[in-house]
């Protein structure tokens, strides 16, 4: 274009052109010049800008794979920029569990011509684990898809964020359990028809006021870890295990799971709390009770109420042992006047 103008300008002087005819060309050349440098800033700025938002653009021809990146995308599957790329050799890169969900995702937008988003983790070429926002959007031409483009930005701290959030809002950190929240959320699931939950145990330890008293709170955190471990490792089929107070914890069993083996579950479980350990200079002993209740049906608070009250007689009992709640005397057990344990109702 440049080239042409000045040809232009060089015949318009050869034609002994006029000075404010003169005065237009170079006008017009400074135009050419100011879009060129505008542009060039453009550019610039994009790939500033893209380069600190960690986004790259895409497109893909749908006839035959081929690819076009910029320099973000490269970047970000750590692939030399400017190197030659197949949609084949991006696959390798992305896990198994993402590449099947952004397939699904891409071939459904393509099918309907419409556009879509998904999140997936890959590991670069380097090895390291990232996660990247894809967002496309397809173009078709009578109805039939021929190109899809969009973006891929990378998402990696956002997404450990966000799930650092999330297990500080579900799981208690000292022993890396369920919280009281998620079983509270598993119950509400329960009474929403969502949960298939057969039995429901609670644990507490036995005299561990005791345990702080004597060794101190230190050494006291240590042994609910240690009960926290014994505890999964009892409950591997479980559906969830929770510390749910201080020294509370709470099993949730599927509806697979028998009467009896639920309560061989608790016996096993006070069988295995029980077991002495050493810790620094000290050799510790805990015990625990256990309350079992089935669950046949009603709201997850009368079973919550259950397993209760079996947790109490099974206190009442003299400690380091289980109960399971009786159904058919449940009367009986509301009559008695069951005192209300102190860590409160769900
Ligand atoms: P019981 O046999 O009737 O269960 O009595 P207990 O001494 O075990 O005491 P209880 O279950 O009534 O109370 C639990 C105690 O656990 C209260 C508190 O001293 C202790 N505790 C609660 N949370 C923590 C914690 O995070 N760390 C430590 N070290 N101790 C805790
Ligand atoms: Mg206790």
């Amino acid at each position: 274009m440049a080239d042409h103008i000045a040809g232009l300008a060089q015949e318009a002087v050869s034609q002994h052109l006029t000075d404010r005819q003169r005065r237009e060309i170079e006008a017009q050349k400074r135009t050419i010049a100011d879009y060129a440098a505008l542009e060039e800033q453009r550019r610039t700025l994009f790939d500033r800008a893209s380069s600190t938002a960690r986004i790259g653009i895409w497109q893909c021809n749908l006839s035959d794979n081929s690819l076009i990146w910029t320099n973000g995308v490269y970047d970000l599957f750590e692939i030399p920029r400017n190197s030659a790329v197949t949609r084949e050799l991006t696959l390798t890169l992305y896990t198994e569990k993402s590449r099947r969900e952004m397939e699904a995702a891409r071939s459904k937008a393509v099918a309907d011509c419409t556009d879509f988003s998904v999140d997936c983790e890959i590991i670069t070429t380097t090895g390291k684990r990232r996660w990247m926002r894809i967002t496309g959007a397809v173009e078709s031409r009578d109805g039939v898809a021929h190109r899809i483009f969009g973006m891929k930005q990378d998402i990696t701290e956002e997404k450990l964020t966000a799930d650092r959030i999330r297990y500080l809002a579900e799981f208690d950190v000292m022993t890396g359990l369920a919280n009281r929240s998620l079983f509270q959320a598993r119950l509400m699931r329960l009474d929403e028809g969502r949960e298939s939950i057969g039995t429901m145990l609670l644990i507490d330890l036995d005299g561990f006021k005791q345990v702080n008293d004597t060794y101190g709170h230190a050494l006291g955190d240590e042994c609910l870890k240690e009960a926290a471990q014994r505890l999964v490792a009892s409950c591997g089929g479980a559906e969830l295990v929770a510390r749910i107070g201080g020294d509370e914890f709470a099993v949730l069993l599927g509806a697979d799971v028998s009467a009896a083996e639920s309560e061989a579950l608790a016996a096993h479980i006070v069988s295995m709390i029980g077991r002495p350990f050493v810790r620094g200079d000290h050799r510790l002993t805990l015990g625990a009770s256990v309350g079992v209740a089935q669950y046949r049906g009603g709201s997850s608070e009368s079973l919550f109420q259950q397993a209760d009250i079996a947790l109490y007689a099974a206190k009442a009992a003299g400690r380091s042992t289980s109960r399971t709640f009786a159904a058919d005397a449940a009367g009986s057990h509301e009559d008695s006047g069951h005192p209300q344990r102190k860590t409160g109702r769900l």
